[in-house]
Formats: C-alpha cells, structure tokens, sequence
C-alpha cells in the first residue's frame, strides 16, 4: 500500500489531484477501523498528519476558522468560549484517545448522519472550505451533506478548514445513546441563539439519512421569544418548537433504536436544550 506524506498543502493538493485512488487520513480514527475490518481497500493512503498549517485555527471577523488537522481534543481546551456547541460535542466524542487523534474535518469527510460534529456546525451556520489545485470554495455546512455517508467533496478536493461564526449567544448539544461514554448517538440535537440577528440555529443528528436543521422550528422559536425583554420561555412554545424538530427528522428502524423513539427523543432533547439556551441568555444579562 502506498502511503504519500506531504508536509506543505499545496504538495497535498497536487497529491490529490494525481493520485485520486489515495486515500485521504487525518487522525485515521475512521479510516483505520475501515482497513481493519476490510470494509476498504484503498490503494493507498494520503497523510494529511504532517501538514503543520492544518493543525491551527484562527479568529478573523467574528469567524473561528478550524484547520482540517484540529483535534477534538483542541476544540475543547481551545474553543470552548468561541464555538461552545462544538466543544460540547467534542466532548461526547469516543474517548480521550479518540479525542486526540479524530478531527472535525475527518467526521465532515466520513459525513455519516451521526457524526457528533454535524449538529453543532449546522446550528452555528458553518462554512466547509475545501480546495483542489483547480481552486478554492465554501460550501455551507446544510448543503455539505448530500446522502447517507456522502458530502460535496469532488474527488480532487480536500477540505482545508471549517469556518465556524462567533453566534454571540448560547449554544447546547445533547445527544442520547445506549451509554454515557464511547457511544453512536441514537438521535443528537445542536442548537444555538444568534442575539444579533434574533436567529435560532439547529442540527439534527442521527435522525436522518443526512444531519439536517429544521428551518420551521428555526423560525417558530425565533418568533416566540423576548429577545429584548428576556422574559422566560413558555412551556407550550418549547413544547411546540420539540414538536416541530421531531417533524423535521426523516429516521430509521435500526439496532440502536426505532424511528419513533428518535422522534420522541430529538423532541424531548430539542425542547429541553432551548430552554437551557434562553435561560443562559437570561442570566447574561442578570450578572
Ligand atoms: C472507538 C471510536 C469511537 C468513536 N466515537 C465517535 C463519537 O462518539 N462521535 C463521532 O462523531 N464519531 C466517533 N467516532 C468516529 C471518528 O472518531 C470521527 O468520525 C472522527 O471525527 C474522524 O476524524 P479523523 O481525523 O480520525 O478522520 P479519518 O479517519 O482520518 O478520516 C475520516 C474520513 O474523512 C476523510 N478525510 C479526513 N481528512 C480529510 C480532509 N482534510 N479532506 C478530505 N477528506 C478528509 C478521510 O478520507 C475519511 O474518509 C469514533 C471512532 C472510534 C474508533
């Protein structure tokens, strides 16, 4: 098996672009447990490990833009005031083995629907820059996902970074599996208050063949709540916006879980991760 190792992204891109039977490995955490259990048989492998740029992220005008080589484990100790949904997700992630090797852009690559790091990213409006030597391109993070395990990657393009927008406001994630730890979640839910443009974001996991959001609960929470006046959410408006994320999932019977329970679940979770949001917003502006 060959196994090309650049040190500088433009020797990666050109790599790419000649050899698209490589395949390409950041932290490998998905990619080795595929050659494991011979579910893929690459010709071989691009290793993404040694380009140092990759590894750093930066701010630039309200924006945290995540290198493809950031580790969860980066995320949390680094990122946890700029992209909180995101460093609570990463936190959910394997264990702290897996933390340190996988990648937010390895789970974008893997693209499967529970991949922890979608709903967070969807929620905050992310943006996948991904390049080839042809150039470069954003694609928004609702239209990076395209089928099951599928994303809008062409075969000569790697993703580079994620651009993640400073929301200003409260961000959750919350995620359900058959254990605390080391868990596939069996429905997961991000969601996140924009103060300033009065939005509310939200992603969907594990509850559809793609992470999704779920535009109606989007504007039905927005519309319902007293961004200047911060009075307390009602029962019945996180009830419906619940309500509303559960319609907007699309899930399946299988060994984790039946379609109805994720319903129940994503609306039990969405419901209850607004009213931590707004209750944190609350208390910003009380301290
Ligand atoms: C024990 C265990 C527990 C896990 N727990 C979780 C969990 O709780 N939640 C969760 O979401 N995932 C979990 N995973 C899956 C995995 O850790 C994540 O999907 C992780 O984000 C993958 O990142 P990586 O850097 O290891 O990717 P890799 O395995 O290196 O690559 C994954 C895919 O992305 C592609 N890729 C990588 N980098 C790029 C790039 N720059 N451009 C284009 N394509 C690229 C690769 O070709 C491959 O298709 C677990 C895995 C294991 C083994």
């Amino acid at each position: 098996m060959d196994m090309v190792q650049p040190t500088v992204w433009a020797e990666a891109l050109e790599v790419r672009a000649e050899r698209p039977d490589l395949l390409p490995i950041a932290g490998g955490t998905d990619v080795m447990v595929d050659l494991n259990f011979d579910r893929s048989r690459p010709a071989g492998l691009l290793d993404l490990s040694r380009v140092e740029e990759l590894a750093t992220w930066s701010v630039d005008d309200g924006v945290v833009r995540i290198g493809a080589g950031v580790t969860y484990a980066q995320v949390e100790s680094d990122l946890a005031e700029l992209t909180p949904g995101l460093a609570m997700a990463s936190r959910t992630v394997g264990s702290p083995q897996i933390r340190n090797r996988g990648t937010v852009a390895g789970n974008l690559g893997s693209a499967s629907p529970a991949g922890d790091a979608h709903p967070p990213l969807l929620a905050a409006g992310a943006v996948i820059e991904v390049e080839s030597v042809r150039g470069s391109r954003l694609i928004r993070a609702d239209e990076f996902f395209v089928g099951v395990k599928r994303n809008a990657l062409e075969p000569d393009e790697l993703i580079r970074a994620v651009h993640v927008p400073v929301t200003g406001g409260p961000q959750q994630f919350a995620k359900i599996g058959t254990r605390n730890a080391m868990v596939i979640a069996v429905a997961s839910f991000g969601l996140a208050l924009h103060p300033a443009t009065r939005r509310v974001g939200t992603g969907i996991g594990s509850a559809a063949p793609t992470p999704r959001g779920a535009p109606a609960a989007e504007e039905q929470l927005a519309g319902e709540l007293d961004w200047d006046g911060r009075a307390p959410v009602g029962a019945d408006v996180v009830r419906r916006f619940g309500e509303l994320v559960a319609d907007a999932a699309d899930p399946i019977d299988d060994v984790r879980g039946s379609a109805a329970y994720r319903r129940h679940a994503l609306a039990v979770l969405a419901a209850r991760t607004a009213t931590w949001a707004w209750d944190e917003y609350r208390a910003e502006e009380a301290s």
